[in-house]
């Protein structure tokens, strides 16, 4: 039981410390706030904005102060900017389906936290949708919007190997080239690049660690390859010399696409590198990429030594539409 004594020495304690925080807040967050605005084209403009007002809230109860301190841009979202971090430029392929928007949302929600944060969207479809469109535009994020339609049906006659083309890879692919077309391998421009299917679960820390990215950087991932999580197996040295994971531990880079980041510098000097698009067995799409670019022993083990699961490959359940017949029961002008 707290007694009064206790109650007040408590407010005394952390009163002060609220207060500073409301002054830091004031003074050192916002001036570094600013907007960078992306259109379609991949063109960028910048914006600087003022300083964030504060605004505080008192809830008064039974004696004990508590102070809310509001912060204006959680709400505003102009997503935060610096001049001294590296980009993340974040490829994300996506295609049409009735939990397309949601999955957006959810990945801008998270995106929006993230400092010099670029969004690549790449949808797998013959035209930029407008759903994906409007979207990208009042998320407020920087964002390049791109579009490649992977063939369907391509499969030929008597051909026995699997002839498909892996989900997501055409896309991945344009989004790399648009990357070597638009910076140039001499600029002094540092990024780093990342993976990010659409249905995955990223937690911020993640976008943090693979920052200081070099070359490329390595953690595990939960839920694949029918484990909790898979990791690369980092020995005492700090370095990466295998793969625990259940499913052929022998590929070159046995990780999910969501579990590395490559520097932008690495993917400007290899040129040539790229996921292969055929004849590639189910497992091999990311060791098809990275045996370009890098060896194992180049690799940065980042989550505290890959100890830490910073992002889960979820995947959404389809939903039951099933009253909705035929023809449809709701009004399909009404976009989910
Ligand atoms: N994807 C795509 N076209 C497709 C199927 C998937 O662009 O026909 C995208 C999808 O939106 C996701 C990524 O490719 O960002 C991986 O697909 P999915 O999540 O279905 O793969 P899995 O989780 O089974 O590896
Ligand atoms: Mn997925």
């Amino acid at each position: 039981m707290l007694k009064r004594r206790d109650i007040l020495a408590i407010v005394l304690i952390v009163l002060p410390w609220t207060l500073l925080i409301t002054v830091w807040h004031q003074s050192a967050i916002g001036p570094l706030l600013a907007i960078r605005k992306g259109t379609n084209d991949g063109t960028e403009t910048r914006h600087e904005t003022g300083p964030a007002t504060d605004s505080k809230e008192y809830c008064s109860q039974d004696k004990d102060i508590v102070e809310v301190v509001r912060t204006e841009y959680v709400y505003t979202r102009p997503p935060p900017w610096s001049d001294v971090l590296p980009t993340i430029h974040v490829i994300t392929p996506t295609y049409s389906r009735p939990v397309q928007k949601a999955e957006l949302t959810r990945l801008a929600n998270t995106f929006l936290h993230v400092p010099n944060l670029h969004w690549i969207l790449v949808e797998d479809s013959q035209r930029r949708t407008p759903l994906v469109t409007r979207l990208l535009r009042e998320t407020g994020l920087n964002y390049t919007h791109l579009n490649v339609e992977t063939p369907r049906n391509y499969k030929l006659r008597g051909d026995t190997r699997d002839p498909r083309i892996p989900r997501g890879t055409m896309q991945r692919n344009l989004a790399l080239r648009w990357l070597r077309e638009t910076f140039n391998s001499n600029s002094s421009q540092t990024g780093i690049v990342y993976f990010a299917d659409d249905d995955n679960t990223y937690s911020l820390e993640l976008f943090e660690e693979m920052r200081s990215t070099r070359k490329v950087s390595v953690w595990p991932v939960a839920f694949v390859g029918g484990l909790r999580y898979e990791s690369p197996k980092v020995n005492a040295a700090g370095k990466v010399y295998g793969w625990k994971t259940v499913f052929d531990p022998h590929r070159p880079f046995a990780i999910d696409m969501a579990g590395f980041a490559i520097n932008l510098r690495l993917i400007l000097f290899k040129p040539q590198a790229y996921f292969k698009l055929r004849g590639v067995k189910g497992g091999y799409q990311e060791s098809s990429l990275l045996r370009e670019l890098v060896t194992l022993s180049d690799l940065e083990p980042k989550a505290a030594n890959c100890t830490k699961i910073l992002v889960w490959h979820t995947r959404t359940e389809k939903p039951v539409l099933v009253n909705e017949g035929k023809k449809g029961f709701t009004d399909p002008n009404v976009e989910i």
